[in-house]
């Protein structure tokens, strides 16, 4: 453990191999939000450090080896970053704690092991893309190869720094693309960490650059150069809406991964603890800052006030902690701002009638830190603020329903549509319920689990494209169909 201890290094921009300051030599501090102290300094990259970075990823996938090698030894390559995540664990878990404010337990063995599977899940798709040979017409022999993107550029948000890099470079990688990603200016030291040991697990240079730096400068001059042939965002939808719009100029391509307002539906036929486990893992895991956070609890109307009374007992129980405590549950809000917007939603919800049972107050812990209580909203209707907008924080709204169909139509009554859980003892019911609901994923009887080989992704607003599974593999490759005549 002595490692993970030591001081932070000030963090580099990883550009064509190499890591190195911004052309500007400008820095800015990443703080830790459990201490509000710095953490340390990190390279500012501005347009021009960008401009190196894809151009270095375009000459890479022109010109260099990525794309030509055997797919084999790309696998190789692959799965060995996915050996280093592992080998670096407690070092990379330590910097996504003090970045984040997540609980230590979250990033050391949640989010590492989710990140390493990813990377050796997608080493052994390099090998098994294929295109079809079809048989259209005896004169012809038809077929498609399926081919590389070329240069993706990769935006990702603050609540998943290490996950989001692996979800984006692994299949990106493995199908042949170079890649650029543009960390959350919050939290970008577990990407560059990553950066450096793609660059010992033998990524050629140029092949997964990472620029560190302003959503509105380096995340602009990515979405603008015309030499990345794809965008793939994850982030809110206003930014996404924005990115989108900026996209079209070039018909750049676009993946987008959104917010989510999710509905986890319990059902009176439930086995009830195990629900109760799972609305409450659902919505303060990672202190809600998750995207697919299960942030509106649909209960059955016969068992609403007792199972409410439940889950604001178990949340009065999760109090915050030193992230960096293996036995901390609920870690530090990512900002002081993020604190203040989460905070502001508690108090719409009140105003507009919500009944708070627990929380809703900051709680510092040692006398600092932005972080906010588990917090539970009674008596909630599906048309008030704090059920309709992303609060991306520890708030659970807990909304009565009165049958299958009440609980399908609230459940949809979103202009989101990333996730959502049910639960019960009912087969059919979960099946139908499953059908119904307007969502990129539904999990029954569990909640918040995910899979390097499931995909993920929104409908709605949550935004279109998927991560993970064999389905995003066609978000990061395309199809070149070949006519060869045969007379
Ligand atoms: P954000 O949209 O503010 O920022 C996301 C990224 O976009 C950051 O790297 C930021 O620097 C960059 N960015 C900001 N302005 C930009 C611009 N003009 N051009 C290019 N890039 C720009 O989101 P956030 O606050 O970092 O993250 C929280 C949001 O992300 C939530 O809404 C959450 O639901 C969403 N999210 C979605 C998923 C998913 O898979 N659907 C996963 C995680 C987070």
């Amino acid at each position: 453990m002595s490692d993970t201890l030591a001081p932070v290094r000030p963090g580099k921009l990883i550009i064509d191999g190499a890591a190195v300051d911004a052309a500007s030599g400008r820095t800015f501090t990443t703080m830790n939000p459990a201490t509000e102290e710095p953490i340390t300094q990190v390279a500012e990259a501005g347009a021009d450090d960008v401009d190196r970075a894809v151009r270095a990823a375009r000459k890479a996938f022109d010109e260099g080896p990525w794309s030509r090698m055997k797919a084999i030894d790309r696998a190789r390559v692959i799965w060995k970053l996915g050996d280093l995540v592992l080998a670096h664990a407690d070092e990379i878990a330590r910097l996504e704690t003090l970045d984040n404010g997540k609980p230590i337990l979250e990033s050391r063995h949640v989010d590492i092991d989710m990140v390493a599977r990813t990377f050796h899940y997608f080493a052994g798709w390099a090998t098994k893309l294929s295109g079809d040979t079809t048989s259209i017409n005896p004169a012809w022999a038809t077929y498609t190869l399926r081919e590389p993107i070329g240069v993706l550029g990769a935006i990702i948000p603050w609540n998943f720094p290490m996950i989001m890099v692996g979800w984006k470079a692994a299949p990106a990688l493995a199908a042949g693309n170079t890649v650029v990603i543009k960390p959350a200016e919050l939290t970008p030291l577990s990407a560059l960490r990553i950066g450096e040991l793609a660059l010992e697990a033998g990524l050629p240079p140029g092949v997964l650059n990472i620029v560190s730096g302003k959503g509105s400068v380096a995340g602009e001059a990515l979405v603008r150069h015309p030499m990345v042939d794809k965008i793939s965002f994850t982030g809110s939808t206003a930014v996404g809406q924005h990115i989108m719009r900026t996209a079209a100029d070039q018909v750049k391509k676009v993946t987008l991964e959104l917010g989510g307002k999710s509905p986890n539906i319990v059902f009176a036929d439930a086995d009830l603890e195990a629900a109760l486990r799972g609305v409450t893992m659902g919505i303060f895991y990672g202190k809600g800052e998750v995207c697919a956070a299960g942030s509106r609890a649909l209960v059955e109307r016969s068992i609403y006030d007792d199972f409410v009374a439940k889950l604001a007992e178990r949340a009065k129980k999760l109090v915050p902690g030193d992230p960096l405590d293996m036995k901390t549950r609920l870690g530090s809000i990512v900002s002081q701002k993020q604190m203040e917007s989460v905070l502001g939603y508690v108090e719409k919800g009140v105003a507009e009638g919500a009944q708070l049972v627990a929380g809703g107050q900051r709680q510092p812990v040692n006398g600092k830190g932005w972080f906010v209580q588990a917090t539970v909203l009674a008596q909630v209707q599906n048309s008030m603020t704090v059920a309709q907008e992303e609060i991306f924080g520890p708030v659970l709204s807990v909304i009565p329903f009165d049958d299958v169909d009440d609980a399908v139509a609230k459940a949809n009554d979103s202009p989101y549509g990333l996730a959502s859980g049910v639960w019960t003892d009912d087969v059919k019911k979960a099946h139908r319920v499953s059908r119904a609901l307007k969502a990129g994923t539904v999990w029954v009887n569990m909640y918040n689990f995910y899979d390097p080989g499931m995909p993920f992704g929104g409908t709605k607003q949550s935004g279109f494209g998927r991560d993970l599974g064999p389905d995003c593999l066609a978000d990061v490759t395309q199809a070149k169909s070949v006519f060869l005549n045969l007379e």
